[in-house]
Protein backbone atom coordinates (compact mmCIF):
# COMPACT_ATOMS: atom_id res chain seq x y z
CA UNK A 1 0.00 0.00 0.00
CA UNK A 2 1.12 3.28 -1.01
CA UNK A 3 0.88 6.29 1.58
CA UNK A 4 1.49 9.70 0.96
CA UNK A 5 3.99 10.33 3.25
CA UNK A 6 4.77 13.97 4.78
CA UNK A 7 7.91 14.10 6.79
CA UNK A 8 9.07 17.22 9.53
CA UNK A 9 12.39 16.75 9.88
CA UNK A 10 13.27 19.28 12.31
CA UNK A 11 16.34 20.58 14.17
CA UNK A 12 14.84 19.64 17.67
CA UNK A 13 12.09 17.20 17.08
CA UNK A 14 10.71 15.55 13.77
CA UNK A 15 7.47 14.73 12.88
CA UNK A 16 5.98 12.12 10.08
CA UNK A 17 2.47 12.52 8.97
CA UNK A 18 0.44 10.83 6.41
CA UNK A 19 -3.01 11.62 4.17
CA UNK A 20 -5.68 8.94 6.15
CA UNK A 21 -8.44 6.79 3.93
CA UNK A 22 -10.99 10.02 3.77
CA UNK A 23 -8.20 12.71 2.37
CA UNK A 24 -7.37 14.73 5.65
CA UNK A 25 -3.73 14.50 7.14
CA UNK A 26 -2.93 13.07 10.39
CA UNK A 27 0.21 12.86 12.51
CA UNK A 28 1.34 9.05 13.03
CA UNK A 29 2.47 9.04 16.55
CA UNK A 30 6.12 7.17 17.44
CA UNK A 31 6.31 4.35 19.48
CA UNK A 32 5.71 6.13 22.59
CA UNK A 33 2.84 7.52 21.55
CA UNK A 34 3.74 11.42 20.72
CA UNK A 35 3.45 13.40 18.09
CA UNK A 36 6.83 14.26 18.14
CA UNK A 37 10.14 12.49 18.30
CA UNK A 38 12.99 14.51 19.39
CA UNK A 39 15.70 14.58 16.88
CA UNK A 40 18.83 13.38 19.13
CA UNK A 41 21.19 10.61 18.17
CA UNK A 42 23.28 8.77 20.91
CA UNK A 43 25.96 5.97 20.34
CA UNK A 44 26.75 3.72 23.56
CA UNK A 45 28.00 0.05 23.53
CA UNK A 46 28.08 -0.31 19.77
CA UNK A 47 24.37 0.84 19.75
CA UNK A 48 22.76 3.78 17.64
CA UNK A 49 19.76 4.98 19.21
CA UNK A 50 17.55 7.83 18.20
CA UNK A 51 14.38 9.87 19.66
CA UNK A 52 12.90 9.86 23.05
CA UNK A 53 15.21 7.57 24.34
CA UNK A 54 18.44 9.00 23.53
CA UNK A 55 17.29 12.32 24.79
CA UNK A 56 16.83 10.92 27.90
CA UNK A 57 20.38 8.99 27.50
CA UNK A 58 21.97 11.91 26.37
CA UNK A 59 24.08 12.82 29.52
CA UNK A 60 25.06 9.33 30.16
CA UNK A 61 26.04 8.17 25.98
CA UNK A 62 29.43 7.67 24.91
CA UNK A 63 28.21 10.18 22.14
CA UNK A 64 25.22 12.15 21.51
CA UNK A 65 24.33 14.38 18.37
CA UNK A 66 21.77 16.95 18.81
CA UNK A 67 20.58 19.63 16.55
CA UNK A 68 22.50 17.92 13.15
CA UNK A 69 20.76 20.24 10.93
CA UNK A 70 22.58 23.14 11.63
CA UNK A 71 25.49 21.19 9.96
CA UNK A 72 23.63 20.49 6.61
CA UNK A 73 25.26 23.66 5.37
CA UNK A 74 28.89 21.69 5.78
CA UNK A 75 27.26 18.30 4.18
CA UNK A 76 30.69 18.09 2.28
CA UNK A 77 33.25 19.11 5.53
CA UNK A 78 31.26 18.35 8.69
CA UNK A 79 31.80 14.91 10.20
CA UNK A 80 31.82 13.34 13.47
CA UNK A 81 33.76 10.44 14.97
CA UNK A 82 31.10 7.99 16.25
CA UNK A 83 32.45 4.40 17.47
CA UNK A 84 35.49 4.90 15.56
CA UNK A 85 33.69 5.48 12.12
CA UNK A 86 32.96 8.58 10.59
CA UNK A 87 29.68 10.08 9.95
CA UNK A 88 28.33 13.71 8.19
CA UNK A 89 25.19 15.51 8.96
CA UNK A 90 23.13 13.34 5.56
CA UNK A 91 24.22 10.13 7.07
CA UNK A 92 22.56 11.33 10.98
CA UNK A 93 19.66 12.87 9.89
CA UNK A 94 19.35 9.40 7.82
CA UNK A 95 18.80 7.45 10.94
CA UNK A 96 16.63 10.51 12.60
CA UNK A 97 14.20 10.04 9.46
CA UNK A 98 14.57 5.93 9.43
CA UNK A 99 13.78 6.41 13.27
CA UNK A 100 9.92 8.10 12.33
CA UNK A 101 10.07 5.14 9.34
CA UNK A 102 10.48 2.45 12.00
CA UNK A 103 7.84 3.77 13.77
CA UNK A 104 5.56 4.47 11.48
CA UNK A 105 6.06 1.01 9.34
CA UNK A 106 5.08 -0.73 12.92
CA UNK A 107 1.66 0.81 12.86
CA UNK A 108 1.52 0.40 9.44
CA UNK A 109 3.09 -2.75 8.59
CA UNK A 110 1.48 -2.71 4.87
CA UNK A 111 3.01 0.18 4.04
CA UNK A 112 5.72 0.90 0.96
CA UNK A 113 8.28 2.83 0.55
CA UNK A 114 8.09 4.33 -2.69
CA UNK A 115 8.25 8.50 -2.07
CA UNK A 116 8.07 11.29 0.74
CA UNK A 117 7.78 14.98 0.89
CA UNK A 118 10.41 16.41 3.72
CA UNK A 119 10.57 19.86 4.26
CA UNK A 120 13.58 21.71 5.00
CA UNK A 121 13.68 25.49 5.92
CA UNK A 122 13.60 27.98 2.82
CA UNK A 123 16.64 29.47 2.90
CA UNK A 124 18.16 26.17 2.52
CA UNK A 125 20.75 26.59 -0.46
CA UNK A 126 20.75 23.64 -3.48
CA UNK A 127 23.65 21.89 -1.07
CA UNK A 128 21.71 21.64 1.78
CA UNK A 129 18.19 20.73 0.00
CA UNK A 130 20.10 17.84 -1.41
CA UNK A 131 21.86 16.60 1.55
CA UNK A 132 18.18 15.91 2.84
CA UNK A 133 16.92 14.29 -0.45
CA UNK A 134 19.83 12.49 0.09
CA UNK A 135 19.05 11.21 3.88
CA UNK A 136 15.27 10.31 2.83
CA UNK A 137 16.96 7.98 0.33
CA UNK A 138 19.33 6.56 3.06
CA UNK A 139 16.68 6.57 5.11
CA UNK A 140 14.80 3.96 2.59
CA UNK A 141 12.81 6.13 0.28
CA UNK A 142 13.37 5.49 -3.59
CA UNK A 143 12.46 9.26 -4.51
CA UNK A 144 11.86 12.21 -1.91
CA UNK A 145 10.64 15.72 -2.91
CA UNK A 146 11.91 18.56 -1.10
CA UNK A 147 9.33 21.48 0.26
CA UNK A 148 9.88 24.65 2.19
CA UNK A 149 8.94 24.52 5.80
CA UNK A 150 6.81 27.87 5.48
CA UNK A 151 5.06 27.08 2.13
CA UNK A 152 4.12 23.29 3.88
CA UNK A 153 2.67 25.28 7.04
CA UNK A 154 0.79 27.64 4.95
CA UNK A 155 -0.42 24.45 2.65
CA UNK A 156 -2.07 22.77 5.45
CA UNK A 157 -3.26 26.15 7.11
CA UNK A 158 -4.43 27.32 3.45
CA UNK A 159 -6.29 24.13 3.19
CA UNK A 160 -8.61 24.99 6.12
CA UNK A 161 -9.03 28.50 4.91
CA UNK A 162 -10.30 29.58 1.97
CA UNK A 163 -10.19 32.63 0.28
CA UNK A 164 -7.32 34.84 -1.64
CA UNK A 165 -5.16 35.99 1.45
CA UNK A 166 -1.13 37.29 1.89
CA UNK A 167 -0.19 35.23 4.66
CA UNK A 168 2.78 35.73 6.78
CA UNK A 169 4.28 32.04 8.52
CA UNK A 170 6.68 33.09 11.45
CA UNK A 171 8.22 30.05 12.38
CA UNK A 172 10.18 29.30 15.17
CA UNK A 173 11.15 25.82 15.61
CA UNK A 174 13.70 24.31 18.08
CA UNK A 175 17.27 25.50 15.92
CA UNK A 176 15.75 27.97 13.44
CA UNK A 177 13.21 31.01 12.53
CA UNK A 178 11.48 30.85 8.97
CA UNK A 179 9.98 33.95 8.48
CA UNK A 180 7.82 33.61 4.62
CA UNK A 181 5.16 36.00 3.29
CA UNK A 182 3.38 34.39 0.86
CA UNK A 183 -0.24 35.02 -1.69
CA UNK A 184 -2.18 31.76 -0.55
CA UNK A 185 -5.54 31.66 -3.49
CA UNK A 186 -7.33 28.41 -3.41
CA UNK A 187 -4.29 25.55 -4.52
CA UNK A 188 -2.25 28.32 -5.39
CA UNK A 189 1.29 29.13 -3.54
CA UNK A 190 3.41 31.94 -4.38
CA UNK A 191 5.84 33.06 -2.08
CA UNK A 192 6.58 36.61 -2.09
CA UNK A 193 9.41 36.67 0.21
CA UNK A 194 11.75 35.09 3.15
CA UNK A 195 14.17 35.43 5.70
CA UNK A 196 15.27 33.45 8.37
CA UNK A 197 18.47 32.98 10.54
CA UNK A 198 19.55 29.19 10.82
CA UNK A 199 20.84 29.70 14.23
CA UNK A 200 17.94 31.35 15.82
CA UNK A 201 15.74 28.85 17.75
CA UNK A 202 14.25 27.80 20.55
CA UNK A 203 17.85 26.00 22.00
CA UNK A 204 19.05 29.86 22.39
CA UNK A 205 16.01 30.80 24.64
CA UNK A 206 17.06 27.16 26.34
CA UNK A 207 20.74 28.63 27.10
CA UNK A 208 19.42 32.27 28.04
CA UNK A 209 17.48 30.45 30.96
CA UNK A 210 20.07 28.04 32.02
CA UNK A 211 22.50 31.28 32.17
CA UNK A 212 19.63 32.79 34.71
CA UNK A 213 19.38 29.66 36.45
CA UNK A 214 23.74 29.43 37.07
CA UNK A 215 23.27 32.67 38.29
CA UNK A 216 20.63 32.42 40.42
CA UNK A 217 22.00 28.98 41.81
CA UNK A 218 25.38 31.01 42.37
CA UNK A 219 23.98 33.86 44.70
CA UNK A 220 21.59 31.64 46.78
CA UNK A 221 24.31 29.31 47.27
CA UNK A 222 27.07 31.38 47.51
CA UNK A 223 29.06 29.68 44.74
CA UNK A 224 31.11 31.49 42.68
CA UNK A 225 30.47 30.45 38.61
CA UNK A 226 34.07 28.61 38.60
CA UNK A 227 32.42 26.19 41.67
CA UNK A 228 29.49 25.92 39.86
CA UNK A 229 31.11 25.06 36.67
CA UNK A 230 33.25 22.14 37.64
CA UNK A 231 30.51 20.47 38.82
CA UNK A 232 29.64 18.21 36.35
CA UNK A 233 26.98 16.75 37.73
CA UNK A 234 24.88 20.04 38.89
CA UNK A 235 25.90 21.20 35.46
CA UNK A 236 24.20 18.44 33.64
CA UNK A 237 20.90 18.53 35.43
CA UNK A 238 20.06 22.53 34.98
CA UNK A 239 20.68 21.96 31.93
CA UNK A 240 18.59 18.85 31.60
CA UNK A 241 16.04 20.74 33.09
CA UNK A 242 16.16 23.79 31.39
CA UNK A 243 14.19 23.05 28.62
CA UNK A 244 11.34 21.54 30.56
CA UNK A 245 11.52 24.48 32.43
CA UNK A 246 11.23 27.42 29.75
CA UNK A 247 8.41 24.83 28.64
CA UNK A 248 6.45 25.61 32.11
CA UNK A 249 7.26 29.27 31.78
CA UNK A 250 4.72 29.55 28.69
CA UNK A 251 2.10 28.55 31.15
CA UNK A 252 3.40 29.62 34.47
CA UNK A 253 4.33 32.97 35.50
CA UNK A 254 7.16 31.50 37.76
CA UNK A 255 9.29 28.17 38.04
CA UNK A 256 10.72 26.62 40.99
CA UNK A 257 14.06 24.52 40.93
CA UNK A 258 16.57 22.99 43.23
CA UNK A 259 19.96 21.44 42.02
CA UNK A 260 22.24 19.47 44.01
CA UNK A 261 25.85 20.54 44.73
CA UNK A 262 27.84 18.31 46.65
CA UNK A 263 26.28 17.67 49.91
CA UNK A 264 23.68 20.69 49.39
CA UNK A 265 20.31 21.40 47.74
CA UNK A 266 20.62 25.02 46.04
CA UNK A 267 17.04 26.21 45.87
CA UNK A 268 15.98 28.50 42.72
CA UNK A 269 13.14 30.62 41.29
CA UNK A 270 12.85 32.01 37.97
CA UNK A 271 9.83 34.44 36.81
CA UNK A 272 8.51 34.80 33.58
CA UNK A 273 9.29 38.14 33.22
CA UNK A 274 13.39 37.88 33.85
CA UNK A 275 13.20 35.09 31.16
CA UNK A 276 11.46 37.54 28.82
CA UNK A 277 14.35 40.15 29.68
CA UNK A 278 17.44 37.99 28.96
CA UNK A 279 15.72 36.82 25.95
CA UNK A 280 14.69 40.24 24.59
CA UNK A 281 17.39 40.02 22.40
CA UNK A 282 16.70 36.76 20.46
CA UNK A 283 12.95 37.92 20.01
CA UNK A 284 13.93 41.00 18.77
CA UNK A 285 16.29 39.36 16.09
CA UNK A 286 13.09 37.70 14.60
CA UNK A 287 11.28 40.98 14.62
CA UNK A 288 14.11 42.47 12.30
CA UNK A 289 13.66 39.80 9.87
CA UNK A 290 10.01 40.34 10.03
CA UNK A 291 10.63 43.53 9.18
CA UNK A 292 12.81 42.57 6.40
CA UNK A 293 10.70 39.98 4.90
CA UNK A 294 7.86 42.50 4.78
CA UNK A 295 10.51 45.09 3.07
CA UNK A 296 11.27 42.21 0.31
CA UNK A 297 7.61 41.56 -0.36
CA UNK A 298 6.97 45.20 -0.75
CA UNK A 299 4.13 45.19 1.45
CA UNK A 300 3.21 46.49 5.08
CA UNK A 301 1.66 44.16 7.73
CA UNK A 302 -1.31 45.93 7.08
CA UNK A 303 -1.36 44.39 4.01
CA UNK A 304 -0.99 41.11 5.56
CA UNK A 305 -4.61 38.98 6.28
CA UNK A 306 -3.57 36.35 8.67
CA UNK A 307 -0.29 35.50 10.55
CA UNK A 308 0.27 32.05 10.97
CA UNK A 309 2.11 30.96 13.92
CA UNK A 310 4.52 27.54 13.51
CA UNK A 311 7.07 26.09 15.20
CA UNK A 312 7.38 24.50 18.87
CA UNK A 313 8.74 27.81 20.10
CA UNK A 314 6.00 30.29 19.06
CA UNK A 315 3.71 28.75 22.18
CA UNK A 316 5.95 31.15 24.49
CA UNK A 317 3.91 33.91 25.40
CA UNK A 318 6.48 36.68 24.27
CA UNK A 319 6.17 35.84 20.34
CA UNK A 320 2.67 37.20 20.43
CA UNK A 321 3.65 39.90 22.29
CA UNK A 322 6.18 40.82 20.85
CA UNK A 323 4.43 40.86 17.36
CA UNK A 324 1.52 43.05 18.69
CA UNK A 325 4.18 45.55 20.08
CA UNK A 326 6.05 46.11 17.24
CA UNK A 327 2.83 45.81 14.96
CA UNK A 328 -0.34 47.26 17.46
CA UNK A 329 -2.35 46.42 14.22
CA UNK A 330 -2.00 42.82 14.04
CA UNK A 331 -3.19 41.26 16.55
CA UNK A 332 -6.56 39.96 15.40
CA UNK A 333 -4.86 38.40 12.58
CA UNK A 334 -2.64 35.63 14.24
CA UNK A 335 -3.10 32.39 14.63
CA UNK A 336 -1.84 29.76 16.43
CA UNK A 337 -1.83 26.84 13.81
CA UNK A 338 -0.95 23.70 14.81
CA UNK A 339 2.40 24.99 16.05
CA UNK A 340 4.15 21.34 16.09
CA UNK A 341 2.39 19.71 13.69
CA UNK A 342 1.35 22.10 10.40
CA UNK A 343 4.77 21.51 8.62
CA UNK A 344 4.40 17.61 8.27
CA UNK A 345 0.85 17.85 8.04
CA UNK A 346 1.42 20.14 4.83
CA UNK A 347 4.01 17.80 3.50
CA UNK A 348 1.79 14.80 3.59
CA UNK A 349 -0.89 16.73 1.67
CA UNK A 350 1.80 18.00 -0.71
CA UNK A 351 2.85 14.12 -1.12
CA UNK A 352 -0.92 13.44 -1.86
CA UNK A 353 -0.68 16.11 -5.20
CA UNK A 354 2.14 13.96 -6.53
CA UNK A 355 2.10 11.22 -9.25
CA UNK A 356 3.69 7.92 -7.76
CA UNK A 357 6.51 6.58 -10.82
CA UNK A 358 3.88 3.56 -11.37
CA UNK A 359 6.66 0.67 -12.85
CA UNK A 360 5.32 -1.00 -16.05
CA UNK A 361 4.99 -4.84 -15.30
CA UNK A 362 5.02 -7.04 -18.09
CA UNK A 363 2.09 -9.64 -17.90
CA UNK A 364 3.19 -13.43 -17.80
CA UNK A 365 0.46 -14.33 -19.93
CA UNK A 366 0.21 -12.01 -22.81
CA UNK A 367 4.15 -11.26 -22.65
CA UNK A 368 2.94 -7.81 -22.92
CA UNK A 369 4.08 -4.63 -21.12
CA UNK A 370 1.27 -3.24 -18.93
CA UNK A 371 0.78 -0.28 -16.45
CA UNK A 372 1.86 -1.17 -13.37
CA UNK A 373 -1.21 -1.12 -10.62
CA UNK A 374 -0.86 0.82 -7.46
CA UNK A 375 -3.05 1.19 -4.68
CA UNK A 376 -2.63 4.60 -2.69
CA UNK A 377 -4.06 4.92 0.74
CA UNK A 378 -5.72 8.15 0.10
CA UNK A 379 -8.06 9.75 -2.41
CA UNK A 380 -5.98 12.11 -4.31
CA UNK A 381 -7.23 16.26 -3.93
CA UNK A 382 -5.92 17.48 -7.11
CA UNK A 383 -2.86 19.38 -7.60
CA UNK A 384 -1.13 22.33 -6.06
CA UNK A 385 1.05 25.00 -7.47
CA UNK A 386 3.96 26.49 -5.38
CA UNK A 387 5.57 29.33 -7.00
CA UNK A 388 9.27 30.02 -5.10
CA UNK A 389 11.37 32.53 -4.54
CA UNK A 390 15.61 32.78 -4.82
CA UNK A 391 16.72 32.10 -1.35
CA UNK A 392 20.38 33.50 -1.39
CA UNK A 393 21.66 36.27 -3.54
CA UNK A 394 24.24 34.44 -5.99
CA UNK A 395 27.44 35.79 -7.56
CA UNK A 396 30.91 35.36 -8.99
CA UNK A 397 34.15 36.61 -8.11
CA UNK A 398 35.68 39.14 -9.92
CA UNK A 399 39.36 41.43 -10.11
CA UNK A 400 38.78 45.09 -9.60
CA UNK A 401 41.35 46.87 -11.79
CA UNK A 402 40.59 49.83 -10.34
CA UNK A 403 40.17 48.90 -6.77
CA UNK A 404 42.95 46.17 -7.08
CA UNK A 405 40.66 43.51 -5.22
CA UNK A 406 38.66 40.67 -5.59
CA UNK A 407 34.89 41.31 -5.16
CA UNK A 408 31.31 39.35 -5.32
CA UNK A 409 29.59 40.82 -8.77
CA UNK A 410 26.10 39.74 -7.74
CA UNK A 411 23.63 37.87 -10.60
CA UNK A 412 20.78 37.24 -9.26
CA UNK A 413 18.90 38.36 -6.46
CA UNK A 414 17.61 36.91 -3.11
CA UNK A 415 13.35 37.00 -3.29
CA UNK A 416 13.24 37.02 -6.83
CA UNK A 417 10.43 34.29 -7.87
CA UNK A 418 11.25 31.81 -10.22
CA UNK A 419 12.35 30.62 -12.76
CA UNK A 420 15.26 33.18 -13.02
CA UNK A 421 17.91 33.64 -15.11
CA UNK A 422 20.42 36.34 -15.61
CA UNK A 423 23.95 37.73 -17.26
CA UNK A 424 27.00 39.06 -16.21
CA UNK A 425 29.62 40.34 -18.30
CA UNK A 426 33.43 40.32 -17.52
CA UNK A 427 36.02 39.82 -19.11
CA UNK A 428 39.98 37.93 -19.32
CA UNK A 429 42.19 39.50 -16.91
CA UNK A 430 45.28 39.28 -18.73
CA UNK A 431 46.82 37.94 -21.97
CA UNK A 432 47.40 34.42 -22.74
CA UNK A 433 45.32 33.28 -19.76
CA UNK A 434 44.58 29.72 -20.50
CA UNK A 435 41.82 28.99 -17.54
CA UNK A 436 39.15 30.84 -15.79
CA UNK A 437 38.30 30.04 -12.57
CA UNK A 438 34.60 30.56 -12.09
CA UNK A 439 33.59 30.63 -8.18
CA UNK A 440 30.39 31.43 -7.47
CA UNK A 441 29.41 32.82 -3.77
CA UNK A 442 25.82 33.38 -1.88
CA UNK A 443 24.96 36.35 0.64
CA UNK A 444 22.27 37.80 1.67
CA UNK A 445 22.03 41.21 -0.03
CA UNK A 446 18.89 42.56 -1.16
CA UNK A 447 18.55 43.59 -4.72
CA UNK A 448 20.04 47.26 -5.18
CA UNK A 449 22.08 49.13 -7.09
CA UNK A 450 24.38 49.36 -4.11
CA UNK A 451 24.81 45.73 -4.26
CA UNK A 452 25.78 44.89 -7.38
CA UNK A 453 29.28 44.34 -6.02
CA UNK A 454 29.76 43.76 -2.79
CA UNK A 455 32.84 42.19 -0.33
CA UNK A 456 34.39 38.90 -0.34
CA UNK A 457 33.88 38.79 3.40
CA UNK A 458 30.57 38.98 3.11
CA UNK A 459 29.26 35.98 1.24
CA UNK A 460 30.34 32.47 0.98
CA UNK A 461 31.38 30.44 -2.11
CA UNK A 462 29.24 27.29 -2.87
CA UNK A 463 31.39 26.17 -6.20
CA UNK A 464 33.40 26.47 -8.71
CA UNK A 465 34.61 25.56 -11.95
CA UNK A 466 37.29 25.45 -14.50
CA UNK A 467 36.38 26.41 -18.33
CA UNK A 468 39.84 25.98 -20.28
CA UNK A 469 39.92 28.47 -23.21
CA UNK A 470 42.78 28.99 -25.75
CA UNK A 471 46.52 30.62 -24.66
CA UNK A 472 45.78 33.21 -27.93
CA UNK A 473 43.42 34.74 -25.31
CA UNK A 474 43.75 38.91 -24.65
CA UNK A 475 43.26 40.95 -21.66
CA UNK A 476 39.82 42.47 -21.76
CA UNK A 477 38.21 39.86 -24.12
CA UNK A 478 34.48 39.29 -22.92
CA UNK A 479 33.77 36.17 -20.80
CA UNK A 480 29.44 35.86 -20.02
CA UNK A 481 28.46 34.30 -16.88
CA UNK A 482 25.32 33.20 -16.75
CA UNK A 483 23.60 31.90 -13.55
CA UNK A 484 20.20 30.16 -13.60
CA UNK A 485 17.42 29.38 -10.68
CA UNK A 486 14.84 26.99 -12.19
CA UNK A 487 11.76 26.41 -10.45
CA UNK A 488 13.11 23.73 -8.02
CA UNK A 489 16.12 26.26 -6.96
CA UNK A 490 18.50 24.44 -8.26
CA UNK A 491 21.26 26.89 -9.56
CA UNK A 492 23.06 26.08 -12.99
CA UNK A 493 25.85 28.50 -13.70
CA UNK A 494 27.34 28.97 -16.93
CA UNK A 495 30.27 30.45 -18.40
CA UNK A 496 31.04 31.55 -22.13
CA UNK A 497 34.11 32.80 -23.86
CA UNK A 498 34.10 32.62 -27.63
CA UNK A 499 32.23 30.06 -28.85
CA UNK A 500 33.19 27.56 -25.57
CA UNK A 501 31.00 27.10 -22.94
CA UNK A 502 30.24 25.22 -19.82
CA UNK A 503 27.85 24.73 -17.30
CA UNK A 504 28.07 23.57 -13.68
CA UNK A 505 24.84 22.58 -11.36
CA UNK A 506 25.52 23.80 -7.72
CA UNK A 507 23.48 20.92 -6.15
CA UNK A 508 25.71 17.99 -6.53
CA UNK A 509 28.89 19.42 -5.07
CA UNK A 510 30.73 17.26 -2.52
CA UNK A 511 27.71 15.34 -1.40
CA UNK A 512 27.74 11.51 -1.31
CA UNK A 513 28.01 9.40 -4.16
CA UNK A 514 25.62 6.32 -4.89
CA UNK A 515 27.79 4.16 -3.40
CA UNK A 516 28.07 5.95 -0.28
CA UNK A 517 24.39 6.31 -0.51
CA UNK A 518 24.15 2.19 -0.86
CA UNK A 519 26.68 1.71 1.98
CA UNK A 520 25.20 4.48 4.55
CA UNK A 521 21.62 3.03 3.47
CA UNK A 522 22.93 -0.86 4.51
CA UNK A 523 24.20 0.16 7.81
CA UNK A 524 21.38 2.05 8.80
CA UNK A 525 19.22 -0.87 8.28
CA UNK A 526 21.53 -3.46 9.44
P1 LIG B 1 9.87 22.46 16.63
O1 LIG B 1 11.25 22.51 16.02
O2 LIG B 1 8.86 23.22 15.89
O3 LIG B 1 9.45 21.07 16.98
O4 LIG B 1 10.00 23.24 18.03
C1 LIG B 1 10.74 22.70 19.07
C2 LIG B 1 11.03 23.80 20.03
O5 LIG B 1 9.82 24.30 20.59
C3 LIG B 1 11.89 23.33 21.20
O6 LIG B 1 12.90 24.29 21.46
C4 LIG B 1 10.90 23.28 22.34
O7 LIG B 1 11.53 23.49 23.58
C5 LIG B 1 9.99 24.42 21.99
N1 LIG B 1 8.68 24.34 22.63
C6 LIG B 1 7.74 23.37 22.49
N2 LIG B 1 6.67 23.64 23.25
C7 LIG B 1 6.92 24.81 23.88
C8 LIG B 1 6.21 25.62 24.83
N3 LIG B 1 5.00 25.27 25.28
N4 LIG B 1 6.81 26.75 25.26
C9 LIG B 1 8.03 27.11 24.83
N5 LIG B 1 8.74 26.40 23.94
C10 LIG B 1 8.21 25.27 23.47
Amino acid sequence: MIYDIGIDLGTTYSCLAIMNATGSPTVVKNNQEHDTTPSVITYDNGEFCVGETAKDQAPFAECTVEAVKRNMSEADTWRMTIGGKEYGPIELSARIVRKLVDDFLEKYPDAELKSATITCPAYFGPKEREATRQAGIIAGFEEVNIIEEPTAAAISYGLKNSGEKNILVYDLGGGTFDVTIMRVAENKFKVLSTDGDCNLGGKDWDAALIEIIKQKVCENGNLTIEELESDDDALTDIRTKAEGQKISLSSLKEVKGAVRIGTSTVKYVVSREEFEMATAGELQATMMKVDSALESAKLTMDDIDDIVLVGGSTRMPQVKAGLISTYPSCESKIHVHDPDLAVATGAAIYQNTRDVEVENVVDPVSGKTVEGKIAKFAPTMGSIEIEKVLSHTMGVKVWDNVEKKDLISNIIFKNCPLPIKNKGEYCVNHDHQTALNVQIFQSDFEESDDNREVAVEECEEVGSFLVDIPSDSCEGEAVFVTIEANEKADIICTCTFRDITKSHTLAAKGLLNDEQIRSARKSIMG
